[in-house]
Protein backbone atom coordinates (compact mmCIF):
# COMPACT_ATOMS: atom_id res chain seq x y z
CA UNK A 1 0.00 0.00 0.00
CA UNK A 2 1.44 3.37 -1.10
CA UNK A 3 1.64 5.86 1.86
CA UNK A 4 1.31 9.82 1.58
CA UNK A 5 1.27 12.66 3.30
CA UNK A 6 -0.44 16.03 3.75
CA UNK A 7 -0.91 18.70 6.54
CA UNK A 8 -4.58 18.55 5.86
CA UNK A 9 -7.29 15.88 4.28
CA UNK A 10 -10.48 17.10 3.03
CA UNK A 11 -12.63 14.45 1.63
CA UNK A 12 -15.68 15.23 -0.29
CA UNK A 13 -16.10 18.76 -2.47
CA UNK A 14 -19.25 20.39 -2.09
CA UNK A 15 -19.68 23.45 -0.53
CA UNK A 16 -18.39 22.06 3.01
CA UNK A 17 -15.21 20.88 2.18
CA UNK A 18 -13.92 23.61 -0.64
CA UNK A 19 -15.13 25.95 1.59
CA UNK A 20 -12.64 24.19 4.52
CA UNK A 21 -9.51 23.88 2.01
CA UNK A 22 -9.97 27.74 0.91
CA UNK A 23 -9.76 28.72 4.39
CA UNK A 24 -6.78 25.86 5.23
CA UNK A 25 -4.59 26.60 2.32
CA UNK A 26 -2.55 29.64 3.49
CA UNK A 27 -2.18 27.20 6.68
CA UNK A 28 -0.05 23.92 4.79
CA UNK A 29 -0.60 21.67 1.99
CA UNK A 30 -4.31 20.69 1.42
CA UNK A 31 -5.35 17.48 0.08
CA UNK A 32 -9.57 17.27 -1.46
CA UNK A 33 -10.53 13.91 -1.98
CA UNK A 34 -13.22 13.07 -3.72
CA UNK A 35 -14.87 9.97 -5.46
CA UNK A 36 -16.86 11.48 -8.75
CA UNK A 37 -15.29 14.43 -10.79
CA UNK A 38 -15.21 17.25 -8.24
CA UNK A 39 -18.52 19.28 -8.44
CA UNK A 40 -20.70 15.94 -8.55
CA UNK A 41 -22.17 16.52 -4.94
CA UNK A 42 -26.30 17.75 -3.46
CA UNK A 43 -24.51 21.22 -3.67
CA UNK A 44 -24.20 21.27 -7.25
CA UNK A 45 -27.84 20.04 -7.60
CA UNK A 46 -29.22 22.86 -5.02
CA UNK A 47 -31.69 25.19 -6.68
CA UNK A 48 -33.95 26.87 -4.32
CA UNK A 49 -30.82 29.02 -2.63
CA UNK A 50 -28.97 30.38 0.38
CA UNK A 51 -30.78 31.79 3.52
CA UNK A 52 -29.40 34.82 4.94
CA UNK A 53 -30.51 37.45 6.92
CA UNK A 54 -29.01 40.23 4.67
CA UNK A 55 -32.36 41.95 3.07
CA UNK A 56 -33.39 45.28 4.26
CA UNK A 57 -36.84 44.02 6.11
CA UNK A 58 -34.70 41.15 7.82
CA UNK A 59 -32.80 41.02 11.07
CA UNK A 60 -30.32 38.07 12.59
CA UNK A 61 -32.21 37.29 15.29
CA UNK A 62 -35.35 37.08 12.68
CA UNK A 63 -33.80 34.60 11.00
CA UNK A 64 -32.51 32.46 14.43
CA UNK A 65 -36.21 32.40 16.07
CA UNK A 66 -37.50 30.91 12.41
CA UNK A 67 -34.58 28.23 12.55
CA UNK A 68 -35.22 27.35 16.23
CA UNK A 69 -38.84 27.51 15.26
CA UNK A 70 -38.41 25.20 12.33
CA UNK A 71 -36.09 22.83 14.48
CA UNK A 72 -38.87 21.86 16.55
CA UNK A 73 -37.18 22.85 19.93
CA UNK A 74 -34.58 20.60 19.30
CA UNK A 75 -31.69 22.88 17.70
CA UNK A 76 -28.40 24.05 19.83
CA UNK A 77 -28.72 27.69 20.33
CA UNK A 78 -24.94 28.13 20.09
CA UNK A 79 -24.77 26.91 16.73
CA UNK A 80 -27.38 28.38 15.05
CA UNK A 81 -26.79 31.70 16.31
CA UNK A 82 -22.96 31.18 15.21
CA UNK A 83 -24.57 30.33 11.42
CA UNK A 84 -27.10 33.36 11.50
CA UNK A 85 -24.37 35.73 12.43
CA UNK A 86 -21.27 35.04 10.35
CA UNK A 87 -23.61 34.01 7.12
CA UNK A 88 -23.39 37.59 5.79
CA UNK A 89 -19.38 37.23 5.51
CA UNK A 90 -19.64 34.01 4.24
CA UNK A 91 -21.83 35.72 1.34
CA UNK A 92 -20.07 38.55 0.92
CA UNK A 93 -16.87 37.03 0.19
CA UNK A 94 -18.56 34.63 -1.78
CA UNK A 95 -19.55 37.55 -4.39
CA UNK A 96 -15.61 39.28 -3.73
CA UNK A 97 -14.91 35.72 -5.65
CA UNK A 98 -17.20 36.32 -7.77
CA UNK A 99 -20.93 34.78 -7.26
CA UNK A 100 -23.53 36.09 -9.34
CA UNK A 101 -26.61 35.90 -7.26
CA UNK A 102 -29.85 37.05 -8.69
CA UNK A 103 -30.59 40.95 -8.43
CA UNK A 104 -33.64 43.25 -8.87
CA UNK A 105 -32.33 46.60 -10.14
CA UNK A 106 -28.74 46.91 -8.43
CA UNK A 107 -29.84 45.08 -4.81
CA UNK A 108 -29.90 41.43 -4.36
CA UNK A 109 -33.29 39.93 -4.30
CA UNK A 110 -34.57 38.06 -1.80
CA UNK A 111 -37.32 35.28 -2.48
CA UNK A 112 -39.88 33.24 0.53
CA UNK A 113 -39.35 30.16 1.42
CA UNK A 114 -41.67 27.86 3.85
CA UNK A 115 -41.15 28.76 7.59
CA UNK A 116 -39.07 32.19 6.97
CA UNK A 117 -40.92 34.93 8.44
CA UNK A 118 -39.29 36.98 5.99
CA UNK A 119 -37.68 37.21 2.41
CA UNK A 120 -34.24 36.15 2.78
CA UNK A 121 -33.11 33.31 -0.10
CA UNK A 122 -30.41 34.42 -2.04
CA UNK A 123 -30.79 32.60 -5.43
CA UNK A 124 -28.65 32.86 -8.42
CA UNK A 125 -29.61 31.99 -12.51
CA UNK A 126 -33.09 31.66 -10.74
CA UNK A 127 -33.20 27.93 -9.88
CA UNK A 128 -29.42 27.38 -9.69
CA UNK A 129 -27.81 28.25 -6.77
CA UNK A 130 -26.10 25.38 -6.04
CA UNK A 131 -24.04 25.12 -9.39
CA UNK A 132 -22.88 28.69 -9.09
CA UNK A 133 -21.76 27.91 -5.51
CA UNK A 134 -19.54 25.12 -6.57
CA UNK A 135 -18.56 27.04 -9.70
CA UNK A 136 -17.26 29.96 -7.55
CA UNK A 137 -15.98 27.65 -5.35
CA UNK A 138 -13.75 25.27 -7.28
CA UNK A 139 -12.60 28.44 -8.89
CA UNK A 140 -10.96 29.39 -6.08
CA UNK A 141 -9.62 25.85 -5.12
CA UNK A 142 -8.73 25.94 -8.19
CA UNK A 143 -6.27 29.07 -8.03
CA UNK A 144 -4.71 27.91 -4.78
CA UNK A 145 -1.55 26.35 -5.11
CA UNK A 146 -1.18 24.76 -1.86
CA UNK A 147 -4.38 22.94 -2.57
CA UNK A 148 -3.79 19.13 -4.51
CA UNK A 149 -6.97 17.56 -6.18
CA UNK A 150 -8.06 13.76 -5.82
CA UNK A 151 -10.79 12.84 -8.01
CA UNK A 152 -12.38 9.30 -8.79
CA UNK A 153 -10.59 8.52 -5.16
CA UNK A 154 -13.08 6.12 -2.53
CA UNK A 155 -12.52 6.90 0.66
CA UNK A 156 -13.14 3.90 2.31
CA UNK A 157 -11.68 4.01 6.09
CA UNK A 158 -10.07 7.09 8.81
CA UNK A 159 -6.47 5.49 9.65
CA UNK A 160 -6.71 4.91 13.62
CA UNK A 161 -4.04 4.85 16.00
CA UNK A 162 -4.19 5.12 19.99
CA UNK A 163 -7.90 6.73 19.21
CA UNK A 164 -6.66 9.61 17.13
CA UNK A 165 -7.34 9.92 13.77
CA UNK A 166 -4.45 10.47 11.64
CA UNK A 167 -5.66 10.13 8.11
CA UNK A 168 -7.19 7.81 5.99
CA UNK A 169 -7.54 4.89 3.50
CA UNK A 170 -8.28 5.91 0.12
CA UNK A 171 -8.93 3.81 -2.97
CA UNK A 172 -7.99 5.11 -6.41
CA UNK A 173 -7.58 3.75 -9.67
CA UNK A 174 -7.49 0.39 -7.92
CA UNK A 175 -4.97 0.26 -5.56
CA UNK A 176 -5.18 1.32 -1.92
CA UNK A 177 -3.29 4.32 -0.59
CA UNK A 178 -2.90 5.31 2.93
CA UNK A 179 -2.79 9.20 3.23
CA UNK A 180 -1.48 10.55 6.39
CA UNK A 181 -2.41 14.27 7.67
CA UNK A 182 -2.12 16.33 10.61
CA UNK A 183 -6.10 17.09 10.84
CA UNK A 184 -9.05 15.25 8.16
CA UNK A 185 -11.83 17.10 7.42
CA UNK A 186 -15.22 14.79 6.54
CA UNK A 187 -17.15 16.70 4.23
CA UNK A 188 -19.13 13.97 2.51
CA UNK A 189 -22.58 15.15 2.34
CA UNK A 190 -25.78 13.44 3.07
CA UNK A 191 -27.55 9.60 2.80
CA UNK A 192 -30.78 9.92 1.08
CA UNK A 193 -30.02 7.00 -1.50
CA UNK A 194 -30.64 5.23 1.28
CA UNK A 195 -34.65 6.02 0.34
CA UNK A 196 -35.67 4.34 -3.06
CA UNK A 197 -37.29 7.72 -3.42
CA UNK A 198 -34.65 10.71 -3.19
CA UNK A 199 -33.93 14.12 -4.58
CA UNK A 200 -30.08 12.78 -3.63
CA UNK A 201 -27.42 12.56 -6.34
CA UNK A 202 -25.90 9.15 -6.77
CA UNK A 203 -22.87 10.59 -4.69
CA UNK A 204 -25.26 10.70 -1.66
CA UNK A 205 -24.53 7.53 0.37
CA UNK A 206 -24.10 8.14 3.82
CA UNK A 207 -20.00 6.98 3.20
CA UNK A 208 -19.02 9.76 6.09
CA UNK A 209 -21.56 8.88 9.02
CA UNK A 210 -20.48 5.30 8.52
CA UNK A 211 -16.83 5.91 8.62
CA UNK A 212 -17.06 8.31 11.47
CA UNK A 213 -19.24 5.01 13.29
CA UNK A 214 -16.64 2.42 12.40
CA UNK A 215 -14.31 4.46 14.36
CA UNK A 216 -16.07 5.17 17.08
CA UNK A 217 -17.21 9.06 16.67
CA UNK A 218 -20.51 9.98 18.59
CA UNK A 219 -23.41 10.27 15.88
CA UNK A 220 -26.65 13.01 16.41
CA UNK A 221 -29.81 12.88 15.87
CA UNK A 222 -29.86 10.11 12.96
CA UNK A 223 -33.74 9.69 13.23
CA UNK A 224 -34.17 12.91 11.71
CA UNK A 225 -34.79 12.74 7.55
CA UNK A 226 -36.01 15.78 5.72
CA UNK A 227 -38.76 14.59 3.13
CA UNK A 228 -38.94 17.22 0.55
CA UNK A 229 -42.87 17.42 -0.43
CA UNK A 230 -42.53 18.50 -4.01
CA UNK A 231 -40.59 16.08 -6.08
CA UNK A 232 -41.47 15.34 -9.84
CA UNK A 233 -43.59 12.11 -9.98
CA UNK A 234 -43.58 11.03 -13.60
CA UNK A 235 -43.16 8.26 -15.57
CA UNK A 236 -39.55 7.63 -16.63
CA UNK A 237 -38.72 11.03 -15.16
CA UNK A 238 -35.95 11.26 -12.41
CA UNK A 239 -37.22 12.12 -9.18
CA UNK A 240 -36.25 15.76 -9.99
CA UNK A 241 -37.06 18.73 -6.64
CA UNK A 242 -39.31 21.12 -7.55
CA UNK A 243 -37.56 23.93 -5.57
CA UNK A 244 -39.69 25.34 -2.38
CA UNK A 245 -39.63 28.73 -4.16
CA UNK A 246 -42.32 27.64 -6.53
CA UNK A 247 -44.57 27.79 -3.32
CA UNK A 248 -42.98 30.76 -2.29
CA UNK A 249 -43.97 32.63 -5.78
CA UNK A 250 -47.44 31.61 -5.41
CA UNK A 251 -47.71 27.77 -6.61
CA UNK A 252 -50.86 26.01 -5.18
CA UNK A 253 -51.10 22.32 -4.18
CA UNK A 254 -54.01 20.20 -5.07
CA UNK A 255 -55.33 16.86 -4.85
CA UNK A 256 -56.05 14.71 -7.81
CA UNK A 257 -59.38 16.39 -7.92
CA UNK A 258 -58.02 20.04 -8.59
CA UNK A 259 -58.75 20.86 -4.52
CA UNK A 260 -56.38 23.21 -2.79
CA UNK A 261 -55.91 21.67 0.25
CA UNK A 262 -53.03 22.74 2.62
CA UNK A 263 -55.26 25.51 4.82
CA UNK A 264 -57.08 22.60 6.17
CA UNK A 265 -53.92 21.36 7.27
CA UNK A 266 -51.82 24.44 8.77
CA UNK A 267 -52.66 28.36 8.72
CA UNK A 268 -49.66 29.03 6.57
CA UNK A 269 -50.81 26.85 4.17
CA UNK A 270 -48.14 25.96 1.09
CA UNK A 271 -45.29 27.55 3.41
CA UNK A 272 -46.36 25.65 6.63
CA UNK A 273 -42.83 23.79 7.65
CA UNK A 274 -41.68 21.17 5.16
CA UNK A 275 -42.64 18.28 7.23
CA UNK A 276 -46.38 19.46 7.95
CA UNK A 277 -46.25 19.68 4.04
CA UNK A 278 -44.92 16.53 3.06
CA UNK A 279 -47.36 14.71 5.97
CA UNK A 280 -50.24 16.82 4.40
CA UNK A 281 -49.82 15.52 1.02
CA UNK A 282 -49.08 12.12 1.63
CA UNK A 283 -52.27 12.31 3.76
CA UNK A 284 -54.40 13.78 1.00
CA UNK A 285 -52.46 10.62 -1.32
CA UNK A 286 -54.04 8.05 1.22
CA UNK A 287 -57.46 10.03 1.34
CA UNK A 288 -57.80 9.87 -2.75
CA UNK A 289 -56.11 6.25 -3.60
CA UNK A 290 -53.38 8.34 -5.36
CA UNK A 291 -49.39 8.32 -5.76
CA UNK A 292 -49.46 11.85 -6.44
CA UNK A 293 -50.82 15.42 -6.02
CA UNK A 294 -50.55 18.81 -7.98
CA UNK A 295 -48.15 21.78 -7.93
CA UNK A 296 -49.84 24.34 -9.72
CA UNK A 297 -48.25 27.67 -11.12
CA UNK A 298 -51.06 28.18 -13.93
CA UNK A 299 -52.55 31.32 -12.44
CA UNK A 300 -48.61 32.61 -12.45
CA UNK A 301 -47.96 34.67 -15.14
CA UNK A 302 -45.76 32.43 -17.84
CA UNK A 303 -43.01 34.88 -18.36
CA UNK A 304 -42.51 35.07 -14.79
CA UNK A 305 -42.30 31.48 -14.09
CA UNK A 306 -39.96 30.71 -17.10
CA UNK A 307 -37.07 33.67 -16.04
CA UNK A 308 -37.55 32.46 -12.37
CA UNK A 309 -37.47 29.10 -13.21
CA UNK A 310 -35.86 28.25 -15.87
CA UNK A 311 -33.81 24.59 -14.87
CA UNK A 312 -37.17 23.26 -13.88
CA UNK A 313 -38.95 24.44 -16.99
CA UNK A 314 -36.92 22.90 -19.24
CA UNK A 315 -36.71 19.54 -17.33
CA UNK A 316 -40.20 19.26 -16.58
CA UNK A 317 -40.87 20.43 -20.29
CA UNK A 318 -38.78 16.98 -21.39
CA UNK A 319 -41.30 15.12 -19.97
CA UNK A 320 -44.07 16.69 -21.58
CA UNK A 321 -45.08 18.84 -18.64
CA UNK A 322 -45.25 22.69 -19.53
CA UNK A 323 -45.29 24.03 -15.91
CA UNK A 324 -46.89 27.57 -16.90
CA UNK A 325 -49.78 25.26 -18.71
CA UNK A 326 -50.06 21.88 -16.75
CA UNK A 327 -50.30 21.20 -13.37
CA UNK A 328 -47.37 19.08 -11.54
CA UNK A 329 -47.55 15.58 -10.42
CA UNK A 330 -45.46 15.77 -7.42
CA UNK A 331 -44.98 13.91 -4.05
CA UNK A 332 -42.59 13.65 -1.12
CA UNK A 333 -38.66 12.03 -1.13
CA UNK A 334 -36.37 11.60 1.27
CA UNK A 335 -33.85 14.98 0.89
CA UNK A 336 -31.86 15.91 3.66
CA UNK A 337 -30.58 14.03 7.04
CA UNK A 338 -30.80 16.40 10.16
CA UNK A 339 -28.36 14.10 11.94
CA UNK A 340 -24.43 13.12 11.47
CA UNK A 341 -21.62 13.07 13.26
CA UNK A 342 -21.60 15.25 16.49
CA UNK A 343 -19.67 18.44 16.20
CA UNK A 344 -18.94 21.48 17.86
CA UNK A 345 -19.18 25.39 16.54
CA UNK A 346 -15.76 24.43 15.49
CA UNK A 347 -16.36 21.41 13.37
CA UNK A 348 -14.31 19.23 16.00
CA UNK A 349 -16.05 16.01 16.64
CA UNK A 350 -15.62 13.17 19.30
CA UNK A 351 -12.41 11.93 17.59
CA UNK A 352 -9.26 13.93 18.08
CA UNK A 353 -7.94 14.89 15.05
CA UNK A 354 -10.89 14.40 13.08
CA UNK A 355 -13.06 17.59 11.65
CA UNK A 356 -16.49 17.38 9.69
CA UNK A 357 -18.41 20.07 8.02
CA UNK A 358 -22.13 20.22 6.03
CA UNK A 359 -25.09 17.44 5.46
CA UNK A 360 -22.37 14.72 7.02
CA UNK A 361 -22.62 16.57 10.30
CA UNK A 362 -25.00 17.21 12.98
CA UNK A 363 -24.17 20.78 14.20
CA UNK A 364 -27.15 21.16 15.58
CA UNK A 365 -28.39 23.61 13.56
CA UNK A 366 -31.23 21.95 12.21
CA UNK A 367 -33.19 20.46 15.35
CA UNK A 368 -35.51 17.99 14.27
CA UNK A 369 -36.22 20.39 11.18
CA UNK A 370 -34.20 21.81 8.78
CA UNK A 371 -34.97 25.35 7.75
CA UNK A 372 -35.49 25.65 3.84
CA UNK A 373 -32.15 27.06 2.77
CA UNK A 374 -30.16 27.15 5.79
CA UNK A 375 -28.11 24.02 4.89
CA UNK A 376 -25.89 26.14 1.97
CA UNK A 377 -25.13 28.74 4.45
CA UNK A 378 -23.99 26.22 7.18
CA UNK A 379 -21.50 24.30 4.34
CA UNK A 380 -20.14 27.72 3.94
CA UNK A 381 -20.36 28.90 7.67
CA UNK A 382 -19.21 25.64 9.38
CA UNK A 383 -16.68 24.76 6.07
CA UNK A 384 -14.63 28.00 6.96
CA UNK A 385 -14.64 26.84 10.67
CA UNK A 386 -13.44 23.06 10.36
C1 LIG B 1 -31.83 18.47 -5.37
C2 LIG B 1 -31.38 19.20 -4.12
C3 LIG B 1 -31.76 20.52 -3.92
C4 LIG B 1 -31.34 21.20 -2.77
N1 LIG B 1 -31.67 22.53 -2.63
C5 LIG B 1 -31.14 23.23 -1.59
C6 LIG B 1 -31.33 24.64 -1.50
O1 LIG B 1 -31.96 25.26 -2.34
N2 LIG B 1 -30.77 25.28 -0.43
C7 LIG B 1 -30.05 24.63 0.53
O2 LIG B 1 -29.57 25.27 1.48
N3 LIG B 1 -29.87 23.29 0.45
C8 LIG B 1 -30.37 22.58 -0.59
N4 LIG B 1 -30.14 21.24 -0.67
C9 LIG B 1 -29.30 20.59 0.34
C10 LIG B 1 -27.85 20.98 0.11
O3 LIG B 1 -27.59 21.00 -1.28
C11 LIG B 1 -26.90 20.01 0.77
O4 LIG B 1 -27.27 19.77 2.09
C12 LIG B 1 -25.48 20.59 0.77
O5 LIG B 1 -25.12 20.98 -0.53
C13 LIG B 1 -24.51 19.55 1.31
O6 LIG B 1 -23.21 20.03 1.10
P1 LIG B 1 -21.98 19.12 1.55
O7 LIG B 1 -20.76 19.83 1.12
O8 LIG B 1 -22.13 18.77 2.97
O9 LIG B 1 -22.18 17.75 0.75
P2 LIG B 1 -22.27 17.49 -0.82
O10 LIG B 1 -22.48 18.73 -1.56
O11 LIG B 1 -23.23 16.38 -1.02
O12 LIG B 1 -20.80 16.96 -1.15
C14 LIG B 1 -20.36 15.71 -0.66
C15 LIG B 1 -19.07 15.35 -1.35
O13 LIG B 1 -18.49 14.21 -0.74
C16 LIG B 1 -18.07 13.29 -1.75
N5 LIG B 1 -18.03 11.96 -1.15
C17 LIG B 1 -19.05 11.27 -0.58
N6 LIG B 1 -18.61 10.08 -0.12
C18 LIG B 1 -17.28 10.02 -0.40
C19 LIG B 1 -16.26 9.03 -0.19
N7 LIG B 1 -16.50 7.86 0.40
N8 LIG B 1 -15.00 9.31 -0.61
C20 LIG B 1 -14.71 10.49 -1.24
N9 LIG B 1 -15.64 11.45 -1.48
C21 LIG B 1 -16.91 11.22 -1.05
C22 LIG B 1 -19.09 13.48 -2.84
O14 LIG B 1 -18.63 12.97 -4.07
C23 LIG B 1 -19.24 15.00 -2.81
O15 LIG B 1 -18.18 15.62 -3.51
C24 LIG B 1 -30.55 20.53 -1.81
C25 LIG B 1 -30.18 19.20 -2.00
C26 LIG B 1 -30.58 18.54 -3.16
C27 LIG B 1 -30.15 17.11 -3.36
Amino acid sequence: METEKTDFLIIGSGVAGLRAAVELAPHGEVLVVTKDVLRESSTEYAQGGVAVAMSDEDRVGIHFEDTLKAGDGLCREEAVRVLVEEGAQRILELIEWGAEFDRAGTKLDFTLEAAHSRRRVLHAHGDSTGKEIERVLIHKVVSLKSVRKFPFAMTVDLVMRDGLCCGAYILKDGRMHRVLARATVLATGGGGQIFSRTTNPPVTTSDGMAIALRAGAVMEDMEFVQFHPTVLFAPAAPQFLLSEAMRGEGGVLRNIYGEPFMKNYHPDAELAPRDVVSRAIISEMVRTSSLYVYLDLTHLDARFVKKRFPRIYRTCLQYDIDITRDRIPVSPAAHYMMGGVKTDTMGRTSITGLYAAGEVTCTGVHGANRLASNSLLEGLVFGAKA
